[in-house]
């Protein structure tokens, strides 16, 4: 009954030149009427990918915004100027932003309150270290992650909300979460948000695996009960996305 949503997340990566390349490129391969399909593109590229997936099924994301309104926060970009452009979607704490640019889980939680602001989904980023695995910590951190990012998110909000849980290690590594892995913490999270909310807002939220996704582990990957798509880095730029995209 969820709808599978796929996103890529481009970061640091393509020109605004090169972004209208790539999209009018992935345009066809990623048509699809059974997945929802987000690029999630460097803030200036999002003009350039709008207007080249105009008439197409692509949404365009942002891969970071602030949670404050407008003001002196130099660099920073605020939500209403991505929603100015047509922005649905924004992810907020990649790992890579909570570990060179300092977010916190509170930062995220700002973040998530200040997107249901002003109607973007959020597609809030989990996810534990190799370290964490080992240790066996890894669905005690995935909670207390979700239930900060969620604190003061109304069940009707959380409803609507994306989670991509990306274990870092799996992370631009080529060494992607086995099936059981991902499944267990996926289904984890989900009855985190039943024991937050209800089961009607555990039912509806839908859970992203994100880490080395590929062509050949996506099939598998999102055909599993509490998987509902993925967060793709690198194979996002490249063709394979369509395969990614239309996986069944
Ligand atoms: P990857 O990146 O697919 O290149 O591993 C995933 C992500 O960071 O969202």
């Amino acid at each position: 009954m969820r709808k599978t949503i796929v996103a890529g997340n481009w970061k640091m990566n393509k020109t605004p030149s090169e972004t209208v390349a790539l999209v009018n490129e992935l345009k066809p391969l990623v048509a699809s009427e059974t997945s929802d399909v987000v690029f999630c593109v460097p803030a200036i590229c999002i003009p350039a990918a709008i207007e080249a997936a105009k008439g197409s099924n692509i949404n365009i994301g942002a891969e970071n915004m602030y949670y404050e309104e407008s003001g002196a926060y130099t660099g920073e970009i605020a939500p209403n100027m991505l929603t100015d452009l047509g922005v649905k979607y924004v992810i907020i704490g990649h790992s890579e932003r909570r570990e060179y640019f300092a977010e916190t889980d509170e930062t995220v939680n700002k973040k998530v309150l200040k997107a249901f602001e002003h109607g973007i989904t959020p597609i809030v980023c989990c996810g534990e270290t190799l370290a964490q695995r080992e240790q066996g910590v890894t669905i005690d951190f995935v909670r207390q992650q979700i239930k900060i990012a969620f604190q003061g998110v109304t069940a009707d909000q959380a409803k609507t909300a994306v989670i991509a849980y990306e274990p870092i290690w799996a992370i631009g590594t080529g060494k992607v979460a086995t099936t059981e892995q991902a499944q267990e913490v996926c289904k984890a999270i989900r009855e985190c948000i039943a024991e937050v909310y209800d089961q009607a807002t555990a039912d509806a939220i839908r859970i992203q695996y994100g880490g080395s996704v590929s062509a050949a582990s996506a099939p598998e990957l999102f055909a599993q009960d509490d998987i509902d798509g993925g967060l793709v880095g690198g194979a996002s730029l490249k063709p394979d996305f369509g395969k990614i995209v239309n996986y069944k």
